[in-house]
């Protein structure tokens, strides 16, 4: 069976590297020339560290990761609203929630996958199904047959956007910086904080080897003109009502990892798999990251996809586990994903007012069952 792969991110790694460990060689088709810096910092819940270990890579993972023991929430004023306690998952289900480098999360699965199967400078830009098989036409032309195709081509994926038409990204109202930045003991370890102002929210979390991720976010219009042009100090000026370290975390950020975008995710899909085409990770169900669950999501694809082939008696069986096993899961995740953010970037000063007097009410021990879907 020949299995190509559209996209070398984390999507489409974890997927090789899974792959790969039944023995299948699939080919992955990245578009890029070389893998860059890669964004800035990102949390791996401990559901995805589960996946990881059963793929068999989560110890280059854990290697440069850092172990996060709760999550706090806090209002304008940088008090405590509430926390997630990230030991108890660990102690219920065994893994560590990390924060990690993206940088280094790509390079330990990169390391997973065979380099003679991994092909760079290859934009898949045109596809046809036919009844035994998959022609892919590459950027310079040149086409390839495969008998079935993991699209793991991101948010824009072109598989998604063609088999499913009105899937494109759907803004979510708000714009988004994020950097990293020297942690000068300002930042306490294994812990995580977003905190949530009527003028924005901010959040930061320790990363091995002495730095801190961080990410900023205000409501605005798509590709608003005015925070596209922002540097380093003027996004910390926006923020700067929070704190001077806060101000500090976005103004010395370290320039390759300062980046900003406006954030999108997609309308849950009914379905992940179109004859011989399967999507994976952020092709299939993008979601904005206030649940830090996108790249943890597709990881939780590869594995349970990886399972499926490996278990079920044909592929027709394979590929109707694999969407039983996620299409309702990731739904929900895109769901809650956009709820949350919706109130986290409550600016009226009512709504404000109600979600900083209950929120602090909310059991710990409601919060934690909320995440407990992600084990299930
Ligand atoms: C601000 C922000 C913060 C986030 N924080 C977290 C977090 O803390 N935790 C978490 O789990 N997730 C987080 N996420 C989500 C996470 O980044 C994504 O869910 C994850 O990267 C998706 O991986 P993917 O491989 O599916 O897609 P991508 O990472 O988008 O990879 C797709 C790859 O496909 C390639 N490609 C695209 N089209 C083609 C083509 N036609 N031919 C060949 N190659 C192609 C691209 O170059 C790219 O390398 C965050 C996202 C954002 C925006």
């Amino acid at each position: 069976m020949t299995i190509a792969i559209i996209g070398g991110g984390i999507g489409g790694l974890a997927v090789a590297a899974g792959l790969h460990k039944i023995g299948i060689k699939a080919h992955v088709f990245e578009q890029a020339q070389s893998f860059k810096p890669l964004g800035a910092g990102i949390g791996i819940g401990s559901n995805a560290m589960l996946a990881l270990d059963r793929i068999g890579i989560a110890d280059g993972v854990i290697k440069s990761g850092m172990p996060l023991h709760e999550q706090r929430f806090l209002n304008g004023e940088l008090d405590v609203m509430n926390r997630i306690d990230f030991s108890r998952l660990k102690q219920k289900f065994g893994e560590e929630t990390l924060t990690i480098h993206r940088a280094d999360l790509h390079e330990a699965l990169f390391h997973a996958v065979d380099p003679a199967h991994f092909h760079f400078d290859s934009q898949v830009t045109d596809f046809v199904q036919h009844a035994n098989h998959v022609t892919l036409t590459f950027q310079d032309n040149v086409t390839r047959h495969f008998d079935y195709v993991i699209a793991a081509d991101g948010i824009h994926s072109i598989f998604r956007q063609t088999l499913v038409p009105g899937s494109e990204p759907r803004y979510a109202g708000y714009t988004c910086w994020r950097g990293i930045t020297e942690n000068k003991g300002d930042v306490p370890l294994h812990i995580s904080s977003e905190a949530w102002s009527k003028y924005g929210r901010f959040g930061w979390a320790p990363l091995y080897g002495g730095d801190v991720y961080w990410f900023a976010c205000v409501n605005a219009a798509e590709n608003d003109a005015y925070y596209a042009k922002l540097d380093k100090n003027g996004a910390a000026r926006l923020f700067a009502h929070f704190s001077p370290e806060v101000e500090r975390l976005i103004s010395e950020s370290k320039d390759a990892y300062f980046l900003h975008h406006d954030l999108y995710d997609i309308k849950p899909l009914d379905s992940f798999v179109y004859d011989r085409i399967i999507l994976l990770g952020d092709a299939a169900h993008a979601a904005t990251p206030n649940m830090g669950q996108g790249a943890g999501q597709a990881i939780e694809d590869a594995y349970e996809l990886m399972r499926a082939i490996d278990q079920e008696p044909s592929m027709e069986a394979a590929l109707a586990r694999y969407e039983t096993k996620r299409v309702r899961k990731t739904n929900k995740v895109i769901k809650l994903s956009r709820q949350i953010g919706w109130a986290a970037q409550w600016q009226n000063p009512l709504l404000i007012g109600f979600r900083n007097t209950v929120f602090p009410l909310v059991p710990k021990s409601l919060l934690f069952w909320r995440l407990t879907f992600l084990f299930k």
